[in-house]
């Protein structure tokens, strides 16, 4: 089936000039060509991809832990009740289609466990396809400190015998054995891969992995050229941690054990050093930038334009904390780029940078495709905004689109959403799925069973200010 897309404006990509007045014309979900003539008040562009996120259920104001530091807030997300995978799925890839992504990136860290996993997998994979986005589900590996990045008995001994038992209840379950939960990624991928959908290894990140875990994943991962999606230096204490544990550097020791290449990518990376830079930067690996997490839960500010200066491949995140907890990804990479692009006249990340780190660069961590922009051959991956309301104040008329976009879009620009050629998001209504009756549904369920968490929310604060302690002390004192 063909269908074309008319532009008032095409922005081909990055290293590519905005051409005026073309057609896209779209037959088996990919680009047959563009010809010229057409244009009915639309700015055509690639579709954003989102290559960090948790296909996370709850906006942090929701539950009270905006404003947290990330060890702190890693408990917070279990004062949420498990509620059914597939609702909370769809909620979430919906609200990413209609913030302007065409990919995602589903690091599971949050399993509902209201049944098997294969049977959560399945439902999230159906949710995806519902919605009509690319997503891969990188399923969680995790082994390793559950609590804190370091063995946690003087941590519980400063918590009340009421919190003691509730944490050690909820947080310090004996895992699954690393072969048991690597194996299971091969499981998952042969039943719900295709159409859009892939599977990736999720370990949590190396602070929350054993070695032996992260080497069978390194091994797995090359034996069936699967890609990799982990958390990386995210954090101060993180970097701390690390430096303890790997004397060769934990880069270094990411290499040797197979988890640097271009299969691989990492979110955060906030604390990299220059020569780690240079090794990912080799390796061909992919690091994902996620500004407005950062900010929320206090954990910096990446060298985004350091990594681009040595040569990283670098894309974009939302980490399921936008800044305005409203899964906008326009106003993400405006942010992302008025952070990171420099000072005065020494730029530093350019608009095609920021281009290509929101668009090929997250898609290709995501899916593994290299196809960059909108031309003839390339995935039918389109996103269209509404030129009149974007120009409504314009007074000079030459103003490049992408410099306007950069200023002022927002979702509410979004016409369509065009993924693979199907229409996901039409006059800014995702059409796969109802999201309003959705959404509702998911908070009816979620304030109904909220009680169930009422022994988390009870040891919270003696848990966070043991937290505190615990990072503030000795072990992490510069
Ligand atoms: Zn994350």
């Amino acid at each position: 089936m063909t269908k074309t897309v008319a532009a008032t404006w095409l922005l081909p990509g990055a290293g590519k000039a905005a051409t005026a007045n073309q057609s896209v014309v779209i037959e088996s979900g990919r680009i047959a060509g563009i010809t010229a003539g057409g244009g009915d008040g639309s700015l055509v562009m690639p579709a954003l991809a989102n290559a960090h996120d948790h296909a996370r259920i709850a906006r942090l104001s929701q539950t009270g832990s905006y404003d947290v530091p990330l060890e702190a807030w890693l408990p917070y997300l279990t004062l949420l009740p498990a509620v059914d995978p597939y609702l909370s799925s769809a909620v979430s890839f919906a609200r990413s289609a209609r913030g302007g992504v065409g990919a995602v990136m589903a690091h599971y860290t949050r399993v509902q466990g209201l049944t098997d996993f294969q049977t959560e997998a399945r439902a999230v994979a159906k949710a995806a396809r519902d919605v009509g986005i690319r997503m891969a589900l990188a399923v969680h590996c995790r082994d390793l400190n559950p609590l804190v990045y370091d063995p946690h008995e003087k941590l519980l001994a400063e918590l009340s015998p009421e919190a003691c038992e509730c944490v050690t209840r909820r947080f310090l379950r004996k895992p699954v054995s690393a072969k048991d939960q690597v194996a299971t990624v091969e499981t998952v991928a042969r039943e719900i891969e295709g159409d859009g959908i892939t599977v990736q290894y999720g370990p949590a990140g190396v602070q929350w992995c054993t070695d032996e875990m992260l080497r069978l994943i390194g091994e797995a991962s090359a034996a069936a050229s699967r890609r990799v999606h982990m958390h990386l230096l995210e954090t101060k204490y993180q970097r701390a941690w690390a430096d303890r544990q790997f004397p060769q550097g934990i880069v270094r020791y990411l290499d040797e054990i197979g988890l640097v290449n271009e299969r691989v990518s990492f979110a955060h990376c906030i604390y990299l050093r220059p020569d780690e830079m240079e090794l990912i930067a080799e390796r061909g690996a992919t690091i994902v930038v996620n500004t407005s997490s950062n900010f929320i839960v206090s954990s910096g500010l990446a060298p985004l334009a350091e990594f681009i200066r040595r040569g990283c491949r670098v894309a974009m995140g939302l980490d399921g904390l936008a800044f305005d907890e409203d899964e906008d990804a326009l106003r993400e990479m405006r942010l992302a780029y008025n952070v990171h692009k420099g000072s005065g006249f020494d730029v530093r990340v350019s608009q095609d940078d920021m281009m290509r780190l929101a668009t090929a660069n997250g898609r290709f961590a995501v899916t593994g495709m290299t196809e960059e922009g909108v031309k003839p051959g390339a995935p039918a991956d389109l996103l269209t905004l509404d030129w009149p309301a974007l120009s409504a104040e314009l007074i000079e008329p030459d103003v490049p689109p992408f410099e306007l976009l950069l200023a002022k879009g927002v979702k509410h620009h979004i016409r369509d959403l065009i993924v693979a050629g199907r229409t996901v998001v039409d006059s800014g209504k995702v059409i796969g799925v109802d999201l309003p009756a959705l959404e509702a549904e998911l908070l009816r369920t979620l304030r109904a069973k909220y009680p169930t968490t009422a022994d988390v929310r009870a040891a919270m604060p003696e848990l966070k200010s043991a937290l505190r302690k615990h990072y503030t002390g000795p072990l992490y004192c510069a």
